[in-house]
C-alpha cells in the first residue's frame, strides 16, 4: 500500500484547519503545528459571504457552518453624521438564490470549532499545540519544519498558514515590511439585554463617519451583538487583541450622531487591533513551501473577506494537490496563480473601501449620492465576481 503524503500546516487558525481539511480529505497525512497553548479563536463576530460558504460546502462542513450562522435580512449602510440610511443590499431569498448560498455573521469560535471537530474526526490529520514554528529547511524529499523548542517535523510539503506575522513568509519572500494603515479598531461582544433597542436590527449595519466607521450586528442565535468600531490615527507598530481603552475609543467618535455613538459607552471590556496589510507579491512559493490566508495576503477587514479568502485558498490548494500526482511544487505554483488576482482584488478593495467608509467632504457627498442611487441587482451584478467565486480554478 502507498504511504500518503505528508504535509506540514504552520498555524492552526481558520485557514490553517481548512487546509488541513482540504489535504487530507485529497489524500494526504496532516500536521497541524499551532503555537498556542490550545486550538481556539478571539470572542467576536464575522461576516461571511457565500463564497465562504461554497468553500465550506467543498470541505465537507457547509450544513455545520450554516447551523451556527445567524441570518442578516439586509447589509446597511448609515451616515453617522445625519443618521441617515445610506444604502441597503437586501441578503434574503433572491439573494441566496442567486449566488447559491446565504451572507451569514457567525461567532469566530463557532466557525472555527465547526473546522476543528472535522480536522479532530478526521484519521489523518494531526493537531499538536505548543508548537512555534521558527523557519524551514528544504531537502531532497520535501522539507523539514523548525519550532522554537528546537523540534523538527518532516514532510514532503509545508503550508504557511500563521498569519500576518508568518515566519514562513519571511523565509519565502526574504522580509517584506507590515505596512501601516493607520486605522485602529475596537472589538466588544454585547449581551443582547445591553444593545440598545432601537438597534437592535437584523442587519450588519455600519456606520460611515470621517475617519472613523463603526459595525453591529447579531450573533450567537441573536444572544449577543457583535461590535467593531475602527478609527483612524497615528500609529507606529501594527497590533492586535490588546486591552483597549475607552477614553480613547469615545473621543474618536464624538462628531458621530447620538443615536450610534451611545452604543460605544455600552461595553464594560474593549479589545484593540491596530491594522495592516502588505503589499501583493507576485510568489507565494519556494518548491515544496507555500502561504495561504493572511500569511499570503494580509488585508484589512473592510471588504469582510479576509477569513473568506483563506477557506477559498484551502479549497484551491486542496484541489490543485489532488490533480497533481504527488508534485507539490507543481501543485503551489498553480495554486498561486490561481488564487493571487483573485485575493490581491480583495486586498486592494478592502483599502479602497477605508477610504469610502471614512469620507469627507464632497467625497462623502459623492459617495451616498452613488450608493443611495444603486438597486440591488446593480449592487449585485457588482458583487458577482466575488460571492459567484468558489476558489476553485474555473
Ligand atoms: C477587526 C477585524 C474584523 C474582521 N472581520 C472579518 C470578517 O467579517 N470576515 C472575514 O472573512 N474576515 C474578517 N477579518 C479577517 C480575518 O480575521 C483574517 O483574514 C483571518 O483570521 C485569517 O485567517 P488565517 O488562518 O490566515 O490567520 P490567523 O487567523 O492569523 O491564524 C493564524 C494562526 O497561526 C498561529 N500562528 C501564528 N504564528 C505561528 C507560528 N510561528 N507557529 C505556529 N503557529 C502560529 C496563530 O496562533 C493562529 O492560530 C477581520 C479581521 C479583523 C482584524
Amino acid at each position: 500500500m502507498r504511504t500518503k503524503p505528508a504535509v506540514i500546516v504552520a498555524g492552526g487558525g481558520i485557514g490553517g484547519l481548512s487546509a488541513a481539511l482540504g489535504l487530507a480529505n485529497h489524500g494526504c497525512a496532516v500536521t497541524v503545528l499551532e503555537q498556542a497553548e490550545r486550538f481556539g479563536e478571539i470572542g467576536a463576530g464575522i461576516q461571511i459571504g457565500p463564497n465562504a460558504f461554497h468553500a465550506l460546502d467543498y470541505l465537507g462542513v457547509g450544513d455545520a457552518g450554516r447551523a451556527k450562522a445567524v441570518y442578516v435580512d439586509r447589509l446597511v449602510m448609515m451616515d453617522g453624521m445625519t443618521g441617515d440610511m445610506i444604502a441597503h443590499i437586501p441578503v434574503d431569498e433572491p439573494f441566496r438564490k442567486r449566488f447559491g448560498n446565504p451572507y451569514a455573521v457567525i461567532h469566530r469560535s463557532d466557525l472555527h470549532g465547526v473546522l476543528l471537530d472535522a480536522c479532530r474526526a478526521h484519521p489523518d490529520i494531526k493537531l499538536i499545540n505548543r508548537k512555534r514554528v521558527i523557519g524551514y529547511v528544504r531537502t531532497t524529499s520535501g522539507v523539514k519544519v523548525r519550532t522554537e523548542a528546537g523540534d523538527l517535523f518532516e514532510g514532503q510539503a509545508l503550508v504557511g498558514c500563521d498569519g500576518i506575522r508568518s515566519k514562513i513568509r519571511e523565509q519565502v519572500t526574504g522580509g517584506d515590511p507590515i505596512k501601516l494603515s493607520g486605522h485602529v479598531a475596537y472589538r466588544a461582544v454585547l449581551p443582547i439585554e445591553e444593545m440598545p433597542e432601537d438597534l437592535r436590527w437584523n442587519a450588519a449595519t455600519l456606520w460611515a463617519g470621517p475617519k472613523c466607521h463603526m459595525v453591529h450586528y447579531p450573533l450567537q442565535g441573536w444572544k449577543t451583538f457583535n461590535l467593531v468600531a475602527t478609527f483612524q490615527t497615528d500609529v507606529e507598530h501594527v497590533g492586535s487583541n490588546e486591552p483597549g481603552n475607552r477614553e480613547e475609543i469615545l473621543s474618536r467618535f464624538g462628531h458621530i450622531v447620538h443615536k450610534a455613538r451611545k452604543l460605544l459607552e455600552v461595553p464594560r471590556e474593549w479589545r484593540r487591533w491596530v491594522l495592516g496589510d502588505r503589499e501583493p507579491i507576485e510568489n507565494w512559493s519556494d518548491g515544496c513551501v507555500t502561504l495561504l490566508g493572511d500569511a499570503a495576503h494580509p488585508t484589512h477587514q473592510y471588504f469582510a473577506q479576509g477569513a473568506c479568502m483563506a477557506m477559498e485558498d484551502a479549497v484551491c490548494l486542496a484541489d490543485q494537490v489532488s490533480r497533481s500526482q504527488g508534485n507539490f511544487a507543481g501543485a503551489f505554483q498553480a495554486y498561486q496563480e490561481n488564487r493571487i488576482i483573485r485575493a490581491y482584488r480583495v486586498v486592494l478593495s478592502s483599502r479602497m473601501l477605508g477610504r469610502v467608509y471614512h469620507a469627507e467632504g464632497v467625497e462623502r457627498k459623492i459617495r451616498n449620492s452613488v450608493l443611495g442611487a444603486k438597486t440591488p441587482t446593480e449592487f449585485y451584478d457588482g458583487l458577482q465576481w466575488l460571492y459567484g467565486g468558489t476558489g476553485l480554478a474555473a
